[in-house]
């Protein structure tokens, strides 16, 4: 995970339904993102929709947890078994964040 919820969150509730790996879940006090789902949206959009909805831009990239699109890319296939993606090399930029001009 790559993106993280800041204690800024004011528990809205518009990220969770944005992730498209139902990586948002209510926490005990904050909204959170589990390490093993985020893509940084990679494979869906060319921006982290949970940080496109946040009123409050409490979703941040987690300095201590920097990963490659590579490795977000490979995270797909897991959360998604059985579902295609475009391959790595032709991913287009609408497609992850890292690609945008
Ligand atoms: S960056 Fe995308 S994949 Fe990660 S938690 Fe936010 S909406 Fe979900
Ligand atoms: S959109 Fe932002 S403020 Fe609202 S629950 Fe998600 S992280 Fe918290």
């Amino acid at each position: 995970m790559a993106t993280t919820i800041t204690e800024e969150c004011i528990n809205c509730g518009a990220c969770e339904p944005e992730c498209p790996n139902g990586a948002i879940s209510q926490g005990e006090d904050i909204y959170v993102i589990d390490a093993k789902l985020c893509t940084e949206c990679v494979g869906f959009h060319d921006e982290e929709a949970c940080a496109a909805v946040c009123p409050v831009d409490c979703c941040v990239q987690d300095p201590k947890n920097i990963e490659t699109e590579a490795a977000l890319y490979a995270r797909l296939a897991t959360v998604h078994a059985g579902k295609e993606f475009p391959p790595l090399a032709t991913l287009p930029a609408s497609l992850s964040r890292f690609r945008k001009a």
